[in-house]
């Protein structure tokens, strides 16, 4: 089977050829029908995320080995089970939830395996699906999409759930204004969820204008150009004296201190980009004004079934999205990195 492998960090992903893995023990061997390319598929292509001033978190020092196959959005079709792994039938059409721990310690046992500190995530810590197999290690992870087009399905499992994660934690999403910070993949789709889920209304920010539109035609109330010296003004004047909930997915400096200075007396400003960097911020002000400053992580297995039961309900999100074949997987992450993609690529192994 084809795999596209990060070897040398920064480097282009590497076309490796081996033998297609046979499943063991509770494993599931999926045929790679869609795997949606990610932001942070940049990152773990380069080794590293900003801390800001100059520090690096090595991924190396996570626990992430070379050499790796990246893609953690994926839909595949079991082509065959381990010995012991029950519960799925060969031919099922499953999303696979990639945000997989030790499954074994406390956090892991609650059903928080997302926060586990021995993470074995797919793509990220252990082999993804820009290959044309993909194994998974037990059937739990596993969730059947039905009728839903691969493609569509796909972006589920990272963008979707991080974006549901990041919306439930958000205890004003039905009575009060909304802002989200980026429209790129996660902002649309968080965009689209938001609807979904009953959500007041939404402002989105950003510094691209064809994402602003995008984001107005995917229902954005109002769009404010993040590089505008007045935006969080812009923001306090929309929101009849400042946002009770901001969700950031760019996660820079610069979209931080937006949020922050967006949020009303209450507020929650909730970081889930990954794009780097530091803040200093006032400390007075976070009690005085009580507010709430949360990072979210992905999400669980139990919200990513959730997710699935909304889409069910009430259809998948509508974000723009193109497939294109696995094999251009390079030149996707350029266009990602030149901030060319705007919503999804799913790539789709011939
Ligand atoms: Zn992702
Ligand atoms: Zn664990």
């Amino acid at each position: 089977m084809r795999s596209f492998q990060v070897c040398d960090c920064g480097a282009p992903l590497r076309l490796n050829e081996g033998p297609t893995p046979q499943p063991v023990g509770s494993q599931v061997l999926l045929k790679v029908l869609a795997a949606g390319v990610c932001h942070s598929d940049i990152h773990l292509n380069d080794g590293y995320f900003d801390l800001g001033g100059g520090k690096k978190l090595s991924l190396a020092e996570r626990g992430m080995k070379l050499p790796l196959t990246l893609g953690h959005e994926n839909v595949g079709e079991v082509v065959a089970l381990g010995p012991s792994a029950q519960g799925v039938k060969v031919g099922a059409r499953m999303l696979a939830q990639p945000w997989i721990g030790c499954g074994t310690c406390e956090v892991c046992r609650r059903g928080e395996e997302n926060l586990c500190r021995a993470m074995r995530s797919l793509g990220v810590f252990s082999d993804g699906g820009y290959a044309d197999y993909l194994v998974v290690p037990h059937p739990r992870y596993l969730i059947d999409i039905g009728d839903l087009p691969p493609e569509g399905a796909a972006p589920l499992a990272c963008s979707g759930v991080t974006t549901y994660g990041a919306l439930k934690k958000v205890p004003t999403l039905k009575s009060e204004p909304t802002v989200i910070i980026g429209a790129g993949g996660l902002g649309l789709m968080c965009l689209a969820l938001h609807q979904a889920m009953g959500g007041h209304s939404a402002i989105v920010v950003d510094i691209d204008p064809v994402k602003c539109a995008a984001a107005l035609k995917g229902g954005a109330k109002a769009v404010v150009d993040g590089r505008a010296p007045d935006a969080a003004q812009q923001i306090v004047a929309m929101t009849n004296g400042g946002a009770w909930g901001v969700i950031d997915f760019v996660g820079s400096s610069a979209s931080a201190r937006l949020g922050v200075d967006s949020l009303i007396k209450g507020g929650k400003y909730v970081i889930v980009g990954l794009y780097g960097g530091e803040v200093t911020l006032s400390l007075p002000p976070i009690p005085m004004r009580a507010l709430t400053i949360q990072g979210s992580y992905v999400g669980s297995l139990s919200e990513t079934r959730e997710l699935l039961e909304l889409v069910r309900a009430k259809g998948l999100p509508a974000i723009p999205l193109r497939t294109r074949p696995l094999e251009d997987v390079n030149a996707v992450l350029d266009d990602m990195r030149a901030g060319r993609i705007v919503g999804r690529v799913v790539l789709t192994p011939g």
